[in-house]
């Protein structure tokens, strides 16, 4: 296939990495040979790719409250809905106005956007969680689909926590995503990073390139490279501190078949203070663009 950022038609192989949440199969991590993007070769495509979202394992879907390590992930995550409105308000200048999150989930953003008067659209292409997120914000949430519907100029602020990996139509969406955001509006993206300690800690386990759902393996460069291709500038890149830690407890287990809890908080941390020193190095980064010229 040809490289999802650039068209290129060659790429190196770079890692062969086992499904561990569903299928087990294996799939080839290739480099492209022009730009350097890294990305999961011959993917199943947007009709096949259902089964592999199939595993209770997939916690990011649901809001089950079972066991401590998911009530961890609902406190931390609680607590990273609030950053992420203060992420919001101070990058985007407002209090209040239009706001897209594009691969809603469950609705819990949205959800506490709304409470802090925020017009929210909400966008989830798995159907009972948008469900639960159209639900839990008494207003409906629309099919990847929609996002061609939207009309242009509209967003004051869209973001995607944790999903431009997963999205198929990668050109296509980002191009959207700058048409119905106002101009010097912010397009917020969270995504694991390649470029971290625990990445290179954890090589073929480390969870993060969770293939085949993730499609895209992200740095900072080469998400610059392609929202620079969009008309989108650079305003700020955040680390993701709790990520190196829930990515190091998935990835001891998919290297040892039990979670090793002592070992991933000590990769967790040595991982952050990595990326203490050396921004852009984090788990996971969140990158905060702006639309510059229309
Ligand atoms: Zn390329």
């Amino acid at each position: 296939m040809n490289c999802p950022v650039c068209n290129h038609d060659a790429a190196f192989a770079y890692l062969q990495v086992r499904d561990y949440t569903v299928s087990n199969k294996l799939f080839e991590l290739v480099k492209c040979q022009s730009c350097g993007f890294l990305y999961t070769n011959n993917p199943p495509d947007k009709n096949q790719i259902g089964v592999y979202y199939q595993s209770d394992a997939y916690i990011s879907h649901t809001d089950s409250k079972k066991g401590i390590f998911n009530n961890v992930y609902q406190l931390v995550r609680n607590f990273s809905i609030r950053q992420k409105l203060n992420l919001v308000k101070k990058y985007s200048q407002r209090s209040n106005g239009n706001i897209l999150d594009y691969g809603c989930g469950t609705g819990s953003f949205l959800h506490f956007m709304k409470l802090n008067g925020w017009h929210v659209t909400g966008i989830e292409p798995d159907a009972s969680a948008q469900k639960k997120a159209s639900e839990l914000i008494s207003q409906r949430v629309f099919n990847p689909d929609h996002l061609k519907s939207l009309e242009s100029n509209h967003f004051d602020v869209v973001t995607l926590w944790h999903v431009l990996e997963h999205v198929h139509d990668l050109q296509s969406t980002v191009a959207d995503l700058k048409r119905i955001l106002k101009k010097n509006s912010m397009l917020i993206i969270a995504v694991p990073n390649h470029f971290s300690w625990d990445a290179k800690h954890y090589k073929e386990h480390w969870a993060a390139y969770d293939v085949p759902r993730h499609l895209y393996h992200f740095n900072p460069d080469s998400m610059h490279q392609l929202l620079l291709r969009h008309g989108f500038s650079r305003k700020a890149l955040k680390p993701m501190w709790f990520d190196a830690f829930y990515v190091s407890l998935l990835s001891e287990k998919y290297r040892h078949g039990k979670m090793r809890v002592i070992s991933a908080l000590v990769t967790g941390f040595i991982s952050n203070m990595k990326a203490f020193i050396k921004p852009g190095t984090c788990s996971s980064q969140i990158f905060i663009y702006q639309s510059s010229d229309h």
